[in-house]
């Protein structure tokens, strides 16, 4: 996240998010494999090659780097300084690599018809998910917040690498996709440290490097979002590829029985009650998995079927509230549903 909250989150957090999607086996021991804290969350690599802990090293400080830039729970970092400037009419310079970042987080808020809003942090901060006194905001105030939640009134200048918020109070929160872009940049470390084979795992944002050494894919396990972390319920093989998971189970607090998770419809200005609880992305380039694992979350089965049908090179596996499990068509015979707990049902076809 490095949303504000990204980097809030408690380590209990991070330990929930460490298994959100995770390596089913590796039969090659990996020739190095470390564990990192960073963006509110648990970063494990694996790596093999020549010198992996230089190149473990090298990711985790831009990482670092990134989460330094990004975050909103520090004054005057980049991304709060386009906060703090929010309505001031001022463009505020921000480094090349963040003007990527929120070009792509438009670019999908728009595919997503705003399901996915880079400008939901005022409404993230209202709920207090990740902080230690979570609410559950009045309506008057919900609704006094969701006149500042547009990503449209976030306005770039890309030749001048520069940005502003139209409204005063308006706040962007990079949680739902920051993960995704540092899963890439570590990839792009990889590559140009000569390293063929690697697997990063964000907290429940893998990305891996080629192929397992021995040429077998990688097995990435989905989680199974009612049970204690490590139960998975279905095992996607990747090469070369990211797959991002979000999931009401990931963050959330509870009052009277009622779950209160950290993905907010930015229709309502509530958690999402669409009828998912967890979505993964399969695809490429991780930050555009991170985009659309939450703007799917958020848009409920039908329009999140439809959006990722109509992406090529995209799949993803839908769950809902009532224990069924969709894939797209190209997962068909490639997921392999392992639910042990007889509570999910994998609904091949729709
Ligand atoms: P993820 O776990 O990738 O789905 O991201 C969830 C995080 O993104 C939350 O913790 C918030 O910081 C932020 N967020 C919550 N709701 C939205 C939304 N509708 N669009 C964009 N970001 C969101
Ligand atoms: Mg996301």
């Amino acid at each position: 996240m490095i949303n504000g909250d990204l980097m809030k989150k408690t380590s209990v957090f991070c330990v929930v998010l460490l298994f959100c999607i995770f390596l089913v086996s590796c039969s090659t021991p990996p020739n190095f494999e470390k564990q990192y804290f960073a963006m509110g969350t648990v970063i494990t690599q694996n790596i093999y090659g020549t010198d992996p802990q230089k190149a473990a090293d090298e990711v985790f400080s831009k990482i670092q780097q990134l989460e330094s830039v990004l975050t909103i729970n520090k004054a005057g970092s980049q991304i709060d300084t386009l906060n703090s400037n929010a309505g001031n009419g001022k463009w505020i310079p921000l480094d090349k690599e963040i003007i990527y970042i929120l070009e792509t987080a438009q670019k999908y808020a728009a595919l997503s018809n705003g399901a996915f809003d880079p400008t939901v942090g005022p409404l993230v901060k209202a709920w207090g998910i990740f902080t230690d006194h979570p609410r559950i905001p009045p309506q008057t105030e919900i609704k006094r917040l969701l006149k500042l939640v547009n990503y449209k009134d976030l306005l770039l200048d890309v030749p001048n690498l520069s940005a502003r918020l139209t409204k005063k109070g308006q706040i962007v929160d990079l949680g739902g996709i920051a993960k995704g872009y540092a899963g890439d940049v570590a990839k792009d470390i990889y590559i140009k440290d000569g390293i063929k084979s690697a697997f990063i795992n964000l907290g429940g944002n893998v990305v891996a490097l080629g192929s397992k050494p021995d040429g077998s894919p990688w097995k990435v396990g989905i989680q199974n979002p009612r049970q204690p972390d490590g139960k998975y319920l279905g095992i996607v093989p990747i090469r070369n590829q990211t797959v991002v998971t979000s999931g009401d189970y990931e963050r959330y607090f509870e009052r009277n029985g009622v779950r209160y998770h950290h993905i907010i419809d930015p229709k309502t200005g509530a958690p999402s009650k669409s009828g998912l609880i967890s979505t993964s992305i399969i695809t490429d380039v991780s930050i555009n998995a991170d985009a659309l694992s939450t703007a799917t979350f958020v848009l409920g089965l039908e329009k999140a079927m439809a959006l990722v049908e109509s992406l090529p090179g995209v799949e993803a596996i839908f769950i809902t509230s009532d224990k069924k499990i969709y894939t797209t068509k190209g997962l068909q015979g490639v997921f392999t549903f392992t639910d042990t707990s007889g509570e999910f049902t994998y609904v091949e076809k729709r």
